[in-house]
């Protein structure tokens, strides 16, 4: 049953489902390991893995998920060399979830080494191919979740947002991500990079397979101290509510005068498309946005060099032996790849004696600032339309060795972060035959209504191409 059927039957298929899941696997298996492959998957389940399922929602559908979630059967790597065949004994609550509702983790996908890059070459087993054309990027860190939705692999993923990973991969590849809110999907289990940022978030084919796969990983968990008790809508049926009335902010500050025209026109072609579906935009400000990249790259480091200081060899992974503790510390250490190692840095630095109000406490506030402009903001809309990315999905390598032009890929993403707010990328048209994402973002909580915009743009796009 494919997960289309799921959605719209709302019960579980009929017939010998992991039979076909295990054809699918088989699939995977074969264009993966052959000259088309992508290398999107870090790791692929045995088909015996996939011979049983729990009755749901999800009865027999295959997901792949993100190698920084905890899968027990698979190993987490988190695209590191430091965590190289790491089998954590535990699940995330996300994945023991969908395993509840019936899924079947079909394997662990490729993504920038713990979370940080944007375009998933920061793994240390090689960068994923974008589907839509292989001498591009993916985009990151969720590429190879994102790939592997694109790629008709799977029509769903798990990802994780830390700084806009769901939603920019999801752009890059022409397919949905949906980032939820703060506290909304438990971290249990999701391997920390920055913890007041992260949250994991759910790639689909459609945005009603994306908001079906969040309504099964939502939900308190108390494993999560920052899980938030509330109940979880019907996500799905929010995509074909409908949007009569619905008032779209447009805020300038996310169409600057660099913007790439063409992304420029594709973008008021998706707001008149809200207009004709029965929204009303209007424009609006967000004055500190252009803050938020120097915040994020404080806040995150600082958040970074913290979390990862737990894999010393001792507990975790790898371990290079030697005959001083000290000096093991730094050879087990030495496996972390370029960007994770400047980010340890900054982090410190950030968080040094001397530097510690300069940096971190004025980042804290300015965070706080850009929280309040989305506060402000949305007594007077219901949400807001922007750009995912400011350009669509760059080829492989141009920005390997210009870390300050691949985090810029991230401008209109991180905020979301920052002030703890949901948000969605959906396919707007293309640019020279590349997918281009526009993102909604919305109120905290607000989930349903950006799946209800966002579910009117792709009916737009499906009514006239
Ligand atoms: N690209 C951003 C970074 O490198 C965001 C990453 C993420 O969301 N995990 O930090």
């Amino acid at each position: 049953m494919s997960l289309q059927d799921a959605v719209s039957s709302g019960s579980s298929g009929e017939g010998n489902l992991s039979e076909s899941a295990c054809r699918s696997l088989s699939q995977i298996r074969e264009i993966e390991g052959g000259p088309e492959g992508l290398n999107a998957f870090l790791a692929l389940a045995e088909p015996e893995d996939l011979e049983q399922c729990a009755e749901g929602p999800l009865t027999g559908v295959l997901v792949a998920v993100k190698d920084n979630i905890c899968t027990v059967g698979l190993p987490t790597t988190c695209g590191s060399l430091i965590l190289k065949g790491y089998q954590s004994p535990y699940e995330a609550t996300a994945v023991r979830k969908l395993r509840d509702a019936g899924a079947l983790i079909v394997g662990k996908t490729n993504l920038d080494e713990f979370g940080m890059g944007s375009s998933t070459e920061n793994s240390a087993f090689g960068p994923t191919l974008n589907p839509v054309d292989r001498g591009l990027v993916p985009g990151g860190s969720s590429g190879g979740s994102a790939a592997a939705v694109a790629a008709d692999y799977v029509r769903v993923a798990l990802g994780s947002d830390t700084g806009g990973s769901v939603r920019q991969p999801a752009a890059f590849c022409g397919v949905v991500g949906i980032k939820p809110t703060y506290g909304r999907i438990s971290r249990y289990g999701l391997v920390a990079f920055a913890s007041s940022l992260d949250q994991i978030g759910t790639i689909g084919a459609t945005v009603i397979e994306a908001s079906l796969l969040l309504e099964v990983v939502s939900g308190y968990d108390a494993r999560d101290a920052t899980s938030v008790e509330k109940p979880v809508p019907r996500y799905r049926d929010a995509a074909v509510q409908g949007i009569e009335g619905m008032v779209v902010g447009i805020p300038s500050e996310y169409f600057p005068e660099q913007l790439d025209p063409t992304v420029r026109r594709l973008l008021d072609e998706a707001c008149e498309r809200l207009v004709a579906a029965g929204a009303e935009v209007r424009p609006v400000s967000l004055p500190h946005t252009e803050f938020a990249i120097p915040c994020y790259y404080v806040l995150a480091t600082a958040e970074a060099s913290s979390n990862l200081a737990r894999y010393d060899g001792v507990r975790f992974g790898v371990r290079l032996p030697a005959e001083e503790v000290g000096r093991m510390y730094e050879l087990t250490r030495g496996n972390f790849g370029a960007e994770v190692k400047r980010r340890i840095m900054l982090g410190t630095y950030v968080l040094s004696a001397g530097y510690y109000d300069a940096y971190y406490a004025t980042a804290q506030r300015t965070r706080a600032s850009i929280a309040h402009d989305f506060e402000t903001v949305f007594q007077e809309v219901d949400v807001l339309f922007t750009p995912t990315s400011p350009t669509p999905a760059f080829p492989l390598g141009e920005r390997v060795f210009d870390p300050v032009a691949m985090y810029l890929s991230d401008v209109f993403t991180v905020t979301a972060n920052l002030a703890g707010i949901p948000g969605i990328s959906v396919p707007i048209g293309t640019v020279d035959e590349l997918p281009l994402g526009g993102q909604l973002l919305g109120p905290w909580w607000g989930e349903s209504k950006l799946i209800a915009a966002a579910g009117a743009i792709e009916a737009s796009y499906e009514d006239n191409t």
